[in-house]
């Protein structure tokens, strides 16, 4: 075996050829010379074989995931051809992105690492800084998740969850009956929901939802019974608990600040009111058990995530790792065989 295809072995690159290599810098960095297997270039936005018009003077490199402790770079010079449809075009590189510095099985790499530990951990590893990586993988999960519409969904939770400190909230929608989260938008209320309603589902997705289940703030509840009437709408008992605690919390404090008078227990017959309000809405849970419990559940995940992180400043970083960690699609899942290395 020569030694070029035992580096083509070792380093698993399939799709194209090692035509040489280097190690640099005292043998901390290998440079890999690659070339693509097949002869023809084809074009980056419709995949179609295009006339070769030239080769760039200028190599380029990629990161590549490092090996052994060294990292390793490919070389190429890329060719310009001509698309019948989208006239000259830098050829397809069939290992990165059209204008990634790294590889695919590095940004992959990120991603896996990213799903399980920190993201300061994982920039360490990889010896990138954290807002690059923070880049890189907003732009993997978005590539994975594009054109990805929500299928299927008849029982739907919403629930809110701060992402900042400093009262930045995010509204998260979860599709209970598969325990995933389907989206996650800005802000909290009527106006957030209302979005969600109006742009991922169709009229048709709409009408299919037979159980919604949310807490007890007016905006979700109003917006449920807007967007979907026919739905059995159910309050989270989880929340209803949260709220009688809260009472009793009250009320202690009350007998606390007045340890001599007799305590009126208001905050506890305003609980009792609001149960009262609330009694069609929390019924149907001891009927069909729909609860938010696999919601909540899922947003103990979503907590530990973002504890992990100590917070997150913007909300697309926010989003990225919890459809990364709960979303509906199986993003790890989706990495093609030929560039996973774990
Ligand atoms: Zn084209």
């Amino acid at each position: 075996m020569s030694i070029l295809k035992f580096i083509q072995k070792l380093l698993k690159i399939k799709g194209y050829h090692v035509i040489d290599f280097t190690f640099n810098n005292w043998c901390k960095e290998l440079w890999l010379e690659v070339k693509p297997h097949k002869n023809g270039a084809r074009c980056p936005k419709c995949n179609r074989r295009g006339k070769i018009i030239r080769i760039f003077d200028k190599p380029r490199v990629w990161w590549d995931v490092p090996v052994c402790g060294k990292d390793v770079f490919l070389v190429y010079r890329p060719r310009e051809i001509n698309c019948r449809r989208h006239g000259r075009v830098q050829e397809n590189i069939p290992w990165a992105a059209q204008h990634a510095r790294v590889t695919y099985r590095f940004e992959f790499l990120l991603l896996s690492y990213c799903a399980v530990m920190t993201q300061k951990a994982a920039s360490k590893l990889l010896k990138i800084s954290t807002s690059t990586l923070s880049d890189m993988l907003h732009r993997t999960i978005t590539m994975v998740r594009k054109d990805h519409r929500i299928k299927g969904l008849t029982h739907i939770g919403i629930d809110e969850i701060s992402y900042c400190k400093g009262r930045k909230y995010a509204t998260i929608v979860y599709d209970l009956k598969r325990s995933c989260v389907l989206w996650v938008g800005l802000g909290k209320g009527r106006e957030t929901i209302d979005r969600f309603f109006a742009e991922e589902l169709s009229a048709f997705q709409r009408r299919q939802i037979v159980a919604a289940s949310c807490d007890m703030g007016q905006a979700y509840i109003r917006a449920i019974e807007h967007w979907c009437p026919k739905a059995t709408l159910v309050l989270d008992r989880f929340h209803v608990v949260k709220a009688l605690k809260a009472a009793v919390d009250e009320v202690r404090k009350e007998q606390w600040r007045e340890a001599d008078k007799e305590s009126r227990l208001d905050p506890i017959k305003k609980f009792v009111e609001t149960v009262r309000t609330h009694r069609h809405r929390l019924l149907p849970f001891v009927e069909n058990r729909l609860t938010n419990a696999i919601a909540e559940g899922l947003n103990r995940i979503i907590k530990i995530v973002k504890n992990r992180a100590s917070g997150f400043r913007t909300l697309d970083a926010f989003s990225d790792m919890i459809f990364l960690t709960v979303g509906d699609v199986d993003i790890p899942g989706q990495i093609p065989a030929r560039f996973r290395t774990l």
